[in-house]
């Protein structure tokens, strides 16, 4: 079957090894991807892109990746848009006019959390869980209309807790497949606690001589099958 674009994405997150999560996989691409044209498109269009002409915001995860980015003047640019959109926002605030909720400062909101930035404000989290769930979407719907994308399915090793759970609640995922995914999910979790043990074992001085087996980076596999890929520092 001939392959579509939005497609080929999954296909190859799906053939990578020991991959725990091929969403979080597609996830890591799509971030450094967006960081990159915020760059060297976004940046010079900060007036004409209507993303960067809207309130806009970066969560702390977010702003150390950008801050990593060589581009510190791309980077100023976009820092001083911000600037200028909370002093705007409190300029409102102060003559009592009416502010876009995403634009209100943090002390205005009705808030039951202490947060001031949550992660859903964040541009580059809010499109990437755009993204990501178009391609739960798409993952799904390979699954139903492609045999072979079935088998090597049937083959991989789940998704992280964060992917599952997303998966999980999609609205095309029939009941059949969600059937397939939650044995499939703690079949690897069962594979994955295995390794786990034999690197426990593996740190007794009485097994020091014997195979590692798959288990030398169980754990970070297993601290990533938990929390996933995207946004650790590990
Ligand atoms: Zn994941
Ligand atoms: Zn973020």
């Amino acid at each position: 079957m001939k392959q579509k674009i939005y497609e080929i994405p999954i296909w190859d997150a799906y053939a990578l090894e020991n991959c725990e999560c091929p969403v979080c996989s597609i996830e890591k691409k799509a971030e450094d991807q967006f960081i990159e044209t915020l760059f060297t498109e976004m940046v010079m269009d900060v007036n004409l892109n209507p993303q960067l002409t809207s309130a806009f915001r970066f969560c702390h995860e977010h702003f150390e990746k950008l801050y990593k980015y060589p581009d510190k003047c791309g980077l100023a640019i976009l820092t001083d848009r911000i600037l200028y959109l909370e002093i705007e926002a409190l300029q409102q605030a102060k003559k009592g006019t009416a502010i876009k909720k995403s634009l209100k400062p943090a002390f205005l909101k009705k808030s039951s959390s202490n947060s001031t930035h949550t992660e859903k404000e964040c541009l580059l989290c809010n499109k990437l869980s755009n993204d990501m769930r178009n391609y739960c979407d798409t993952i799904i719907k390979l699954w139903q209309k492609d045999s072979t994308f079935k088998s090597i399915f049937a083959h991989s090793r789940g998704f992280c807790l964060k992917h599952f759970n997303e998966i999980l609640i999609n609205n095309t995922a029939s009941s059949d497949f969600k059937e397939k995914c939650i044995s499939l999910q703690e079949n690897n979790l069962q594979r994955l606690q295995e390794e786990l043990q034999w690197f426990i074992t593996k740190n007794d001085y009485r097994f020091v001589n014997e195979s590692w087996k798959t288990s030398k980076d169980a754990l970070l596999r297993t601290i990533l099958k938990l929390i996933g890929n995207y946004n650790t520092k590990i």
